[in-house]
């Protein structure tokens, strides 16, 4: 089993640059297991899907601007790290960059401070939310949301896994899989 963690961790802080770039990171390991099945095509199935999506994060489609994401260098939990790794210099630069707060407020009419940042540096999740919305991204929560998330399969078996299933039937179908050798399964759909 293969988790691509930290899609959930940007979803949490609502940093939409990191959310693409580990996404594109959990392709790739998709892309291995699919070579994978390649060469061992009777006996391997793959199964893709989350168990919740975070931030309920939603794109404009006729506003999204992904050439704003590409100027992000670093994730947020990076960012974080590399500013304790500075030490004092660390809260140095944070007051450096907090000197841009009132030029900042000023152009976008906003304050950071009513700002919902989950317990995030509450300026830096600012910084990510004007950035977002400038790029067509919207957040509704920095918990996890009822958005319903897709599960692909292939190889062996694949096409039990299709249309709306509840998460807890996945772990069913796979052990019937595994115990039955492939025969049909009944897959509940709601
Ligand atoms: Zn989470």
């Amino acid at each position: 089993m293969v988790e691509g963690g930290r899609i959930d961790w940007a979803g949490h802080v609502n940093d939409a640059a990191t959310s693409v770039r580990e996404v594109q990171g959990f392709d790739q390991a998709v892309e291995v297991a699919a070579s994978f099945y390649q060469k061992h095509s009777t006996e391997t199935l793959v199964i893709v899907t989350a168990d919740h999506e975070t931030g309920g994060m939603s794109v404009d489609q006729n506003a999204f601007r992904p050439d704003l994401l590409s100027g992000q260098a670093v994730s947020y939990e990076r960012f974080i790290l590399i500013l304790k790794s500075f030490e004092k210099f660390g809260t140095l630069i944070m007051a450096e960059v907090e000197k841009e707060q009132n030029a900042i407020e000023k152009s976008y009419t906003r304050s950071w401070q009513g700002e919902k940042s989950g317990g995030y540096d509450p300026f830096l999740v600012f910084l990510l939310h004007l950035r977002d919305e400038q790029a067509g991204i919207a957040w509704t929560t920095h918990g996890h949301s009822t958005v319903k998330v897709p599960v692909y399969a292939l190889g062996v078996d694949a096409d039990l896994f299709a249309g709306v299933q509840d998460n807890t039937d996945i772990f069913r179908v796979i052990r019937k899989i595994i115990a039955g050798g492939g025969e049909t399964v009944e897959a509940t759909n709601k």
